[in-house]
């Protein structure tokens, strides 16, 4: 059986998740408030879409502060120059302004997008959109369960509930992974309100 996995919000950063589980297996359903997918991406586009820097390593990490050890550390498993070559392998060439951004050649977002969302599609992962996750999430009750570990000793699925066109739709996943974005350009999709059911919920943010 595969693992079932709910990415809520579809901007580049869902959309990567949504990437590398697919390719891990997962069966990946992403959901998302808009009609469509990536707006501010889009929007990024309409100023060239500087996609990363070609600075050398040392220095783009330093660039981190102190958050440099992380960070360096998720570059090392990908970095400014794998970058460019997924943008590459989505046919999207990129080339290095005068000022050492990365651009892609044709100075926008949408081109990228489409070829991404193809190539998602192909491999598998669903598309929800108009659906706004209203902030419910918790643990799916069975009968015998304690805690998240089942009865059987797998971890319990989660229940996560959207506002759809249709009414309330409530689905339950083995993870949920949230990528939705902050709080500013509201009218593209991201409202932040996330930031204060989470607190409530008691997560740091
Ligand atoms: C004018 C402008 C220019 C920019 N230029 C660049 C640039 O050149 N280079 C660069 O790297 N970055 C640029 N950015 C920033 C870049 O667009 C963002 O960093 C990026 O989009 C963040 O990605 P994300 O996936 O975290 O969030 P988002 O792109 O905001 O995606 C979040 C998604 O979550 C969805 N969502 C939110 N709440 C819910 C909910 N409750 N239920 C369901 N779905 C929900 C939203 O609809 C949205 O689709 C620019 C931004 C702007 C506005």
């Amino acid at each position: 059986m595969k693992k079932t996995v709910a990415i809520i919000g579809g901007g580049p950063a869902g959309l990567m998740a949504a990437e590398i589980l697919g390719e891990h297996g997962m069966k990946v359903d992403m959901y998302d408030a808009m009609s469509s997918l990536g707006r501010k991406f889009l929007m990024a586009g309409k100023s060239g879409l500087n996609l990363t820097h070609s600075e050398p390593f040392e220095k783009f990490v330093a660039r981190y502060g102190n958050r440099r050890a992380q960070v360096e550390a998720w570059l090392n498993d990908f970095s400014p120059n794998d970058l460019r070559e997924w943008a590459r392998r989505l046919g999207i060439e990129t080339f290095v302004g005068t000022s050492g951004r990365v651009f892609p050649v044709k100075m926008k977002a949408s081109p990228l997008l489409r070829a991404w969302l193809k190539r998602l599609g192909e491999a598998g992962i669903n598309f929800h959109l108009k659906h706004r996750w209203n902030g419910f999430i918790k643990l799916a009750a069975e009968d015998g369960d304690r805690g998240n570990i089942k009865k059987d000793g797998g971890l319990r699925k989660v229940s996560v509930e959207f506002e759809t066109p249709n009414g309330i739709k409530t689905i339950k996943v083995d993870a949920v992974i949230l990528a939705l974005g902050c709080g500013n350009w509201r009218r593209l999709g991201s409202d932040g309100v996330w930031v204060q059911w989470l607190e409530q919920a008691g997560v740091k943010v």
